[in-house]
């Protein structure tokens, strides 16, 4: 009988567990892997704020799965992930119920509003390419308005939440209305209001002094204004926004950045969470109480050896997950010793469109091109396929230097 592994999403995580199956076939013909994803391609989540300013394309971005999945024996189906029962080994989806002797989970995360209908109607996350390519197609609008009317077309364009995606979000959008004006950073303010807003009196809350003090310079530069103890409330029709602090903004564009939470599908779940309602998992990966049930990436809450909080959720780590996830579900076949999920962390940048980025690398605090220069290189090696990677290249060069 082969062992069955059910691989519950194809992003960050579940793609390169699935790698990594492929790796250690050779040495196990009798795993079956299955691959389900509501999505056909892998999509490169570091360089979606490019798709904003155009930098970057969408199709250059996206991976497909099924060619790699059929070129290496794994079967991979397109559907939606409705819920799974873990203690009967089975997993409905809308392409009917799955069964499987192991399960990793690696759904991801979905935006956070924190309940908000109103907000949530009106207002996209930066968290799949159909919101990427939309947030371009409104801040063209603004654009477009601002051409027929000589003076602000639309009002305000707010980034509501102040962390990474926020900053890069913003970053983006204002390079972009540059580019299309030619209105200086310095007098963005003349054509729109490009604010972040952020709930909390710091933005990038769980970065150091340093790295906040020259975010907020750096974004300052590009024409953004950061407001804190601010967050957008309700829309009350399609245009104005009403702000926390009792303002009404006409003319809005809101895009909603405040925060991620992982889906309908794990939050059913009836295990522990942790915080943030990620699961709460073993040194292993494997969720607690349940022997053949691993998760990895975003959903993951781990705690790896020596750490008080869950990981940070990051490229890196989702990377190295999966492939641990993959790893012990062949030791455990295999009766062998599990081995510890201990990520090295290398650090983090967050790259701004104009040409600069602030970030932390091998500990020493960084801003500048150096950094900027850094995202780009491991973008390029981190991203899938040959074509993807020198389509990357050829955008990135001609933004530079075309
Ligand atoms: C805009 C943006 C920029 C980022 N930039 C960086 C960066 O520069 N550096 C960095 O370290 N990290 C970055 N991150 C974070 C990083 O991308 C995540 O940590 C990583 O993608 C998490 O991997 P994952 O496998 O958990 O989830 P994902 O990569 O999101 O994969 C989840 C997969 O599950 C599928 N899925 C979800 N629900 C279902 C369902 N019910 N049924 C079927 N399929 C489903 C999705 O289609 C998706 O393919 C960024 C994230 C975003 C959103």
């Amino acid at each position: 009988m082969p062992n069955r592994v059910l691989v519950l999403g194809g992003g960050v995580s579940g793609f390169s567990a699935v790698q990594e199956f492929v790796r250690s076939k050779g040495k196990n013909p009798d795993l079956k892997i299955t691959l389900v994803d509501r999505h056909r391609g892998n999509l490169f989540w570091p360089l979606l704020p490019d798709l904003i300013s155009g930098r970057i394309w969408p199709e250059n971005i996206t991976y497909p799965l099924q060619p790699y999945c059929r070129k290496h024996g794994v079967e991979y189906i397109h559907a939606e992930v409705k819920a799974v029962f873990p203690s009967q080994n089975r997993v409905e989806t809308t392409a009917g119920p799955l069964e499987a002797d192991y399960i990793i989970l690696c759904l991801g995360c979905e935006t956070n509003y924190f309940g908000n209908e109103n907000i949530k109607s009106h207002a996209p996350g930066l968290k799949s390419l159909h919101e990427g390519t939309l947030i371009r197609h409104q801040a063209k609008e603004v654009v477009a308005n601002r051409k027929k009317t000589g003076d602000k077309g639309l009002g305000h364009i707010i980034l509501v939440g102040g962390g990474y995606t926020g900053f890069e979000a913003a970053s983006h959008l204002a390079h972009f209305l540059r580019a299309c004006t030619g209105v200086p950073y310095s007098q963005l303010h003349t054509l729109v209001d490009l604010w972040i807003v952020e709930k909390g009196d710091k933005v990038l809350g769980n970065t150091s002094p340093g790295v906040q003090h020259w975010a907020e310079h750096l974004i300052g530069s590009y024409g953004v204004e950061v407001k804190t103890n601010l967050t957008a409330v309700s829309f009350e029709d399609d245009h104005n926004v009403r702000m926390s602090d009792g303002s009404l903004l006409h003319d809005a564009m809101v895009i909603w950045t405040a925060g991620v939470a992982p889906g309908p599908v794990c939050a059913a779940l009836d295990v522990p969470k942790v915080h943030g309602n990620r699961l709460e998992v073993d040194t292993y990966l494997r969720v607690h109480g349940i022997p053949n049930l691993f998760a990895a990436g975003d959903l993951a809450g781990a705690m790896p050896p020596g750490h008080q909080l869950p990981l940070r959720m990051a490229f890196q780590f989702s990377l190295a997950g999966g492939r641990c996830a993959a790893g012990n579900v062949v030791r455990t076949i295999e009766n062998r010793e599990l081995r510890i999920y201990n990520p090295f962390d290398v650090g983090y940048v967050i790259p701004l469109a104009p040409g600069h980025a602030i970030g932390v690398i091998l500990g020493l605090e960084m801003h500048g091109r150096i950094p900027f220069f850094l995202h780009y290189a491991m973008s390029v090696l981190r991203s899938y396929g040959w074509k993807n990677k020198i389509q990357i290249l050829k955008d990135l060069f001609k933004e530079q230097f075309g």
